[in-house]
């Protein structure tokens, strides 16, 4: 049984809302349940699940655990990570589970330019074709955007190609989320200024994390959101760990000192801007 300090902050009655989990994942096939009750205790009680890991498998599951629990929604689509191995098939799943009443957005979809596990073109190509999908079932976007550094040697930028291609598509008027935020604070204020909203995983929490930090003050409060990116990525003080929804209150509570918002404040204001961009009644 893991015990944390978010004990006490169920105790408050305060509710967080985890915009980014991926507990569809085998990670969590030995002990599920016990996760979302431990999530629930700690006041995570509500949560987006995305199915985009891998082959369309992820999205099926995504949709079924939000189809038999209230509090959980699903996304779908193909990381970028995989997109250059996207089949006709592929597509035609996510075509039919985007429309899908449980499913609130389309992602994760983007451009990952550090680790280049597809070639780029085929990232920039699923990447747009998943808004087109987005804009004709007309559901909000979330994106996966990471550039090699914040210099690279090569010229690139994978987060001004990004909100290129992010406007090209329309995907602000959509909804648009910048998920797992890593670039410069000047990034988050481009986002910002674009419409997107952002949001801020465990990474905020680590000591190297400055400018990440540092970024959460070029975000609108109205535009900010956290998450955990579980099972990858846990916060301090749980890092090392296979992260799991309940630890996104450390998260929240650094975000909220960078925000110079209290951690009520904080987390009222999240989960509003969560319900709000992923048109979920509250
Ligand atoms: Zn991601
Ligand atoms: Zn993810």
């Amino acid at each position: 049984m893991t015990t944390t300090s978010s004990s006490t902050i169920a105790g408050s009655g305060l509710g967080l809302f985890d915009s980014h989990a991926h507990v569809d994942g085998p990670e969590f096939d030995g002990d599920r349940e016990a996760v979302l009750a431990r999530a629930r205790a700690a006041g995570v009680k509500r949560m987006i699940v995305i199915g985009a890991v891998g082959d369309p498998s992820s999205a099926e599951r995504s949709v079924a655990l939000a189809e038999r629990d209230p509090d959980i929604w699903a996304t779908v689509a193909t990381h970028p990570h995989d997109a250059a191995q996207m089949t006709p098939d592929w597509w035609a799943t996510h075509e039919r589970l985007a429309r899908h009443p449980r499913v609130v957005a389309i992602g994760e979809t983007g451009l990952d330019y550090f680790y280049d596990h597809s070639d780029r073109e085929a990232q920039r190509v699923a990447f747009a074709r998943f808004i087109a999908l987005a804009r004709s079932v007309d559901k909000p976007v979330v994106c996966h955007i990471r550039g090699r550094d914040n210099k690279p040697a090569d010229g690139s930028d994978a987060h001004a190609e990004a909100r290129a291609i992010l406007a090209a598509g329309g995907a602000p008027a959509l909804g648009c989320v910048i998920h797992c935020f890593t670039g410069t604070p000047d990034d988050a204020r481009a986002y910002a200024e674009l419409g997107c909203y952002v949001s801020f995983s465990g990474i905020a929490t680590y000591k190297t994390a400055q400018p990440i930090r540092d970024a959460v003050a070029q975000v609108p409060h109205d535009r900010i959101l956290v998450e955990t990116d579980c099972p990858y990525l846990a916060p301090i003080p749980e890092r090392g760990k296979r992260n799991e929804p309940a630890f996104v209150v450390h998260t929240a509570r650094v975000i909220a000192a960078c925000a110079g918002l209290t951690y009520e404040d904080l987390a009222r204001i999240t989960v509003e801007n969560t319900h709000r961009v992923f048109r979920i009644p509250t």
